[in-house]
């Protein structure tokens, strides 16, 4: 099986990733046989609410705590990021690099958005949302989790994407858009997609009206109903990302993801390192 581009992965060049590196990244997808890589790193403006001992899995990233109880991420450092893709790009001239940014919820920030995208002239721009309102600023699932019923969160995100699609055009692929369900509570029983299948369908096919690709995300479970609902909702481009925050998670579930994705009609472009598309 030819693996397909892992088009979302982070380096060293995202806050929130300390064990990444974009040069061990590029030697391990030689070693993978990949025939690109997109460094999407984070580019976040959301500042969101923390609770308590919700970082301790997570110690490096108290550091972004400040003094208000909010996790505010650092900027990206474009031009430290820019030259490290040159330098791996000259270093790794077989694999394709592409250079890419991953913009949390863009909607909300389009005009910083929209400064960084003509800064860094980015290969490749994901949407995407991590964070829903919570009280009076901003939470991601797991706190969400805690405070309203597992369901509601599911649809509450679903509910946002297709404002993230109409709120800003400049991405042309929407990330992970199962993020929540990563974070599904064991106590609400298994997740089960069919349950939220209106949910799903409304924003893919807002998402297909837009003209923009679904990434299939392998950090959590893939789930074929969703690659389905994409198809028939008139979706005719693919991703695949890992997602992964250091070298070793590269390409994570490629192969169950490949034979998924295809047995759903979809197929590799002319280039390997094209989108998936819809051969029939
Ligand atoms: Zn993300
Ligand atoms: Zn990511």
């Amino acid at each position: 099986m030819v693996l397909p581009a892992d088009d979302h992965v982070h380096s060293e060049w995202s806050w929130d990733a300390p064990g990444g590196s974009m040069e061990r990244t590029c030697a391990r997808a030689l070693d993978l046989g990949l025939p690109a890589v997109a460094f999407t790193e984070h580019a976040d403006y959301t500042a969101w609410i923390v609770l308590a001992g919700e970082l301790d899995d997570h110690e490096h990233l108290k550091a972004f705590v400040t003094s208000d109880g909010t996790l505010a991420p650092p900027a990206l450092d474009l031009d430290g990021y820019l030259e490290c893709v040159q330098r791996c790009r000259d270093q790794f001239p077989q694999l394709r690099i592409i250079s890419g940014v991953e913009l949390g919820e863009p909607h909300w920030h389009s005009g910083v958005a929209a400064s960084l995208l003509k800064a860094g002239q980015f290969d490749r721009v994901l949407g995407s949302l991590h964070c829903l309102p919570f009280e009076a600023g901003f939470s991601e699932p797991p706190n969400l989790y805690r405070r309203r019923p597992a369901a509601e969160v599911v649809r509450e995100y679903l509910a946002e994407v297709p404002r993230l699609i109409k709120g800003f055009d400049a991405f042309a692929v929407l990330a992970h858009i199962d993020y929540a369900v990563r974070f599904w509570p064991s106590q609400a029983g298994p997740f089960d997609p069919r349950e939220f299948e209106d949910e799903f369908r409304h924003a893919l096919r807002e998402l297909a009206d837009s003209g923009r690709a679904l990434e299939v995300n392998t950090r959590g479970q893939v789930h074929p109903e969703i690659i389905r609902w994409w198809r028939d909702e008139g979706g005719t481009a693919i991703t695949f990302g890992s997602d992964a925050h250091d070298p070793t998670a590269l390409a994570h579930g490629f192969h169950e993801a490949v034979a998924v994705v295809e047995a759903h009609g979809f197929t590799s472009g002319r280039h390997t390192h094209d989108f998936w598309t819809r051969s029939g």
